[in-house]
C-alpha cells in the first residue's frame, strides 16, 4: 500500500492534497514548526516582519491558515481567540462578510487600474468629514509611507531638518523615521528603534525624548526650537505596550510647536477610527497640522494615508515642492475594503458597543487582580488594553517605565495563555487588541484565564 492509499483510507486526501506527504510525515503534530523550518531556508527567520518570529515569547511562531470573527486557526488546526488582530488592523475581527464580498466584487472588476476611482473619492470624503482638523488626504499603501511623507511635508514646509519623536515609539521603517542618534554608536544591533544603514546625517536630524515628559520636551525646544521641523507623536503610545498620554501633554506639544514654528504630526495609524469614527485628536481637543492613518481604514488590506489642512497637503500637488506616488496607492481592493469597513464602523452604536466590551473585560481583570492580590495596573481606552507587568500602582507613562516590567513573566504568561487557546501579541511592548468580534463569552474566559495564569505564575516565583 502506498502513501496515497493510506491517506485515502484515512479520508484525508482532500485536506492534505496540497501538502507534500514528506512534510506531513515529518511532523504531523507540529506543522507550524515544520513550516517555519522550511521558511527559514528562504526568508530570514522565516518571517517577513520581525515580530512574527515570536522572539520575545520563546520563538515558537505560528503559521496561520484561516480566521473568522474572533478566532484564528493555525497550521496544526489549533484555534485561538485572537487578541493580536493583525497588530490592530482588524478592529472588526477577521473576515467580516460585508468586507469579504466587497473585496470579491471589486476583484472581479479588476484589482488595480493605475487610475483614480469614485470609491477612492468616497473614502477620502468620508475620512475628511470624520475629522474637522483635516481638509485633504492622500492614500498610500502602508503606515510607513504615510508617516514618511508627512515628515517630508513638514521638512519642506518649515525648511528645517530636525524631527522630534519619543523613545520607544514606532512610526514605520522609513530611513527618516528609523533615524536615531543611537544608530551612530557602533555595535547598536537592530533592536527596536535602532538600525544600521541610515545615513549619519538623518541620524543627527532626530531628537528623542521620553513620552509624557513635559520637561524633556520643553528642554529640547529650548535648545533646538529654531531647527525643529515637526514633533511626531502618537495620541497614546501603542508601540511600547499601551501607554496613555497625559491630557496636558499634547496641549504642551501644540503650544511649543506654535511658539517655535514647528508642525505637530499626530501618527494615528493605530488610533484613527479606533475610538471614534475619525481621528482621536478631535476627541482630545488637540489640532495637529498633519495626521496619518493606516491599519483600520484598509478593512484588512494594505493601507496608509496622510491628511491635514490644505495648506500642508497641497505641498504634494503638481508643480509644488514634495514628491510622492504609488502604483498601488488607493488601489480598488483597498478602497472597497476600506469603504465596507467604514460602513460597519459608522453604524449607530458601534463604538458604544465596543466601549462596553472594553469596560466589561477591564472590570473583570481589575476584580480578579484585586481578589488575588495582583498589583498590576490595567490601562484601557476603548478596545486597546494594556497590563503593566510590575508591582506598582502607578500607570506606565514613558518607555523608561515600560522597561521596569517583568519581561520573563510576560513570556511565561504568553506561552501559557496560548496553550489555553488565547493568542496575545508576542511582545510586552504591544497592546492587547480587542475587536468588535469578541463575544462577552470570549472576554469573560480570557479575563478568568489571564487572572488564574498570572496568579499561578506569581505564586510559583514567590517562595511561600
Ligand atoms: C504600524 C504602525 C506604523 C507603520 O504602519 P505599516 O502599515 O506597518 O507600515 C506607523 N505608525 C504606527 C503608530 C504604527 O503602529
Amino acid at each position: 500500500m502506498d502513501l496515497t492509499e493510506i491517506f485515502s483510507m484515512a479520508g484525508t486526501v482532500g485536506a492534505l492534497s496540497q501538502l507534500k506527504f514528506s512534510e506531513v510525515l515529518m511532523d504531523s503534530q507540529n506543522r507550524s514548526a515544520a513550516l517555519f523550518e522550511r521558511g527559514r531556508k528562504v526568508i530570514p527567520d522565516g518571517v517577513s516582519s520581525p515580530m512574527r518570529a515570536f522572539a520575545q515569547v520563546g520563538r515558537n511562531p505560528i503559521c496561520a491558515v484561516s480566521a473568522k470573527g474572533s478566532r484564528i486557526v493555525d497550521a496544526d488546526g489549533r484555534s485561538y481567540v485572537d487578541f493580536l488582530n493583525a497588530f490592530g488592523a482588524l478592529l472588526l475581527g477577521h473576515a467580516p462578510d460585508e468586507i469579504v464580498s466587497a473585496i470579491s466584487e471589486q476583484a472581479a472588476r479588476g484589482p488595480v487600474y493605475g487610475l483614480s476611482t469614485e470609491g477612492e473619492y468616497r473614502l477620502a470624503e468620508r475620512i475628511v468629514a470624520s475629522t474637522p482638523e483635516i481638509e485633504r488626504i492622500r492614500f498610500v499603501c502602508s503606515g510607513t509611507e504615510a508617516v514618511m511623507t508627512a515628515a517630508r511635508i513638514a521638512r519642506s514646509h518649515t525648511g528645517r531638518n530636525l524631527l522630534l519623536k519619543f523613545r520607544g515609539s514606532y512610526h514605520g521603517h522609513s530611513d527618516a523615521l528609523l533615524a536615531n542618534p543611537a544608530n551612530l554608536l557602533s555595535g547598536a544591533g537592530n533592536a527596536k528603534g535602532v538600525s544600521k544603514g541610515i545615513s549619519d546625517q538623518l541620524n543627527r536630524d532626530v531628537l528623542i525624548v521620553e513620552y509624557n515628559d513635559e520637561q524633556e520636551v520643553a528642554a529640547a525646544f529650548e535648545t533646538h526650537g529654531a531647527s525643529i521641523a515637526a514633533v511626531l507623536v502618537e495620541p497614546h503610545a501603542t508601540n511600547m505596550g499601551f501607554v496613555k498620554s497625559k491630557p496636558q501633554f499634547h496641549r504642551l506639544l501644540r503650544e511649543l510647536c506654535d511658539q517655535h514654528g514647528a508642525l505637530l504630526i499626530f501618527d494615528e495609524v493605530v488610533t484613527g477610527f479606533r475610538f471614534r469614527f475619525g481621528a482621536v485628536c478631535t476627541a482630545f481637543g488637540v489640532k495637529p497640522d498633519l495626521v496619518t492613518f493606516g491599519k483600520i481604514i484598509g478593512g484588512g488590506t494594505p493601507v496608509g494615508a496622510f491628511a491635514g489642512k490644505a495648506e500642508f497637503l497641497d505641498h504634494v500637488a503638481l508643480g509644488r515642492n514634495v514628491f510622492q506616488s504609488g502604483t498601488f496607492a488607493a488601489n480598488p481592493l483597498t478602497v472597497a475594503a476600506g469603504n465596507a469597513a467604514l460602513d460597519l464602523l459608522g453604524k449607530p452604536g458601534f463604538y458604544e458597543a465596543l466601549e462596553e466590551k472594553g469596560a466589561f473585560v477591564e472590570g473583570l481583570l481589575r476584580a480578579g487582580f484585586a481578589e488575588h492580590g495582583i498589583p498590576f495596573v490595567v490601562s484601557r481606552h476603548g478596545a486597546l488594553l494594556g497590563l503593566a507587568f510590575r508591582d506598582s500602582a502607578e500607570p506606565l507613562l514613558s518607555y523608561r517605565d515600560v522597561k521596569t516590567q517583568d519581561y520573563k513573566l510576560f513570556e511565561q504568561f504568553h506561552i501559557q495563555m496560548r496553550e489555553k487557546g488565547f493568542l496575545l501579541p508576542p511582545s510586552l511592548e504591544e497592546p492587547i487588541f480587542l475587536s468588535a468580534a469578541h463575544t462577552h463569552e470570549d472576554l469573560e474566559r480570557f479575563a478568568r484565564e489571564a487572572v488564574q495564569t498570572l496568579h499561578a505564575l506569581r505564586s510559583e516565583s514567590v517562595p511561600a
